[in-house]
């Protein structure tokens, strides 16, 4: 796939966990080689870019993360839960 191809990026960042995008997997900001795993093998991604980002935090910290760019030709479509099977819970008054 070439790169002028894609039509679609995902960051991946250590420090930040999250959902899939595209599913309801939740990802390990830790585990970021899975991460980019699961969006190559799931949702037939593309490892665009991997480096490294250095920040800090506001007690002037210096944290270094490792970030992934991973690209898609087509936007994966979403497979979210089924309406119904998300339950709002509400206090009755
Ligand atoms: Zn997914």
């Amino acid at each position: 796939m070439e790169a002028s191809s894609v039509k679609h990026t995902v960051q991946l960042i250590t420090h930040t966990s999250t959902g899939c995008p595209f599913c309801a997997t939740f990802q390990d900001g830790e585990k970021i080689d899975e991460n980019i795993n699961h969006l190559l093998q799931e949702h037939g991604g593309q490892l665009l870019h991997v480096g490294t980002e250095t920040s800090k935090n506001y007690e002037g910290e210096t944290h270094h993360a490792t970030l992934a760019l991973i690209g898609f030709s087509v936007v994966p479509e979403k497979r979210l839960p089924k309406p119904g099977s998300i339950r709002f819970s509400q206090s009755g008054e």
